[in-house]
């Protein structure tokens, strides 16, 4: 088995606030392109919604350089100043039975992020691999595309999909990875906390906005729940 991680907001908590930090920075590089600041709002949103990535769409329908985006967002964000290493979180995944499964991460973000997050917490070493957009690739894919989940089990070496466990902060992603047949799915979520998606903050749990229970999908609201709902990967 494997077990994937998403990073943003699942592996820290949204009260960080990255989230809006990473949403002020899509603005701005919207603004930049020449929209106005309601143009900026709305367009972001949509990519955001309709791609689950705000990049995607930029990448799709404007000639910008990924990479380009990603200095100018992920890469100025101030992590060190909004998250420490986590022991909570570094003895969650070492309990994890390693003769059962395998630690990998699977996240929207480019690789520098997702590296840096990993290390400033604590858990770089802990992690196998990690299945990252491909800026490089101008048609890169992400979640909840299928064809990354695909590619994601084709370079950690996985073939049978019940075999792939997944905790994420998006419902979309937790539900798109159940369609495709994964053994089992944690929707990460905090019910009060504020989150930024797709430029726009909301309250999670509040406007009609649920938890993924359904279809096989556990929610948790404390990663240290997974021992409790997933006790068998556990090896103390
Ligand atoms: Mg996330």
């Amino acid at each position: 088995m494997i077990i994937w991680f998403d990073i943003d907001n699942t592996l820290y908590s949204a009260s960080t606030k990255i989230s809006q930090a990473m949403g002020q920075r899509i603005h701005a590089y919207f603004v930049s392109m020449g929209l106005d600041e309601d143009e900026a709002s709305d367009l972001h949103f949509k990519y955001y919604t309709q791609y689950g990535l705000a990049l995607r769409g930029l990448t799709r329908h404007h000639d910008i350089d990924p990479l380009d985006f990603d200095r100018k967002c992920d890469g100025t964000l101030p992590l060190e100043e909004l998250i420490q290493p986590n022991p909570k979180l570094r003895m969650l995944i070492e309990d994890l039975d390693r003769t059962k499964v395998r630690v990998w991460a699977l996240t929207n973000a480019y690789k520098n992020h997702a590296n840096r997050v990993l290390t400033i917490l604590g858990i770089r070493d802990q992690i196998e691999g990690v299945v990252f957009c491909d800026y490089e690739n101008p048609n890169f894919t992400c979640k909840p595309e299928p064809e990354y989940y695909h590619n994601a089990m084709k370079q950690a070496g996985i073939s049978d999909p019940s075999k792939c466990l997944f905790i994420d902060d998006s419902k979309q992603n937790v539900v798109a990875a159940k369609k495709l047949g994964w053994g089992r799915c944690a929707h990460f979520y905090e019910a009060g906390l504020e989150a930024m998606e797709g430029g726009k903050l909301k309250t999670l749990g509040q406007n009609g906005d649920t938890a993924a229970s359904a279809n096989g999908v556990v929610v948790i609201t404390d990663l240290e729940d997974l021992r409790k709902v997933w006790p068998d990967i556990f090896s103390k």
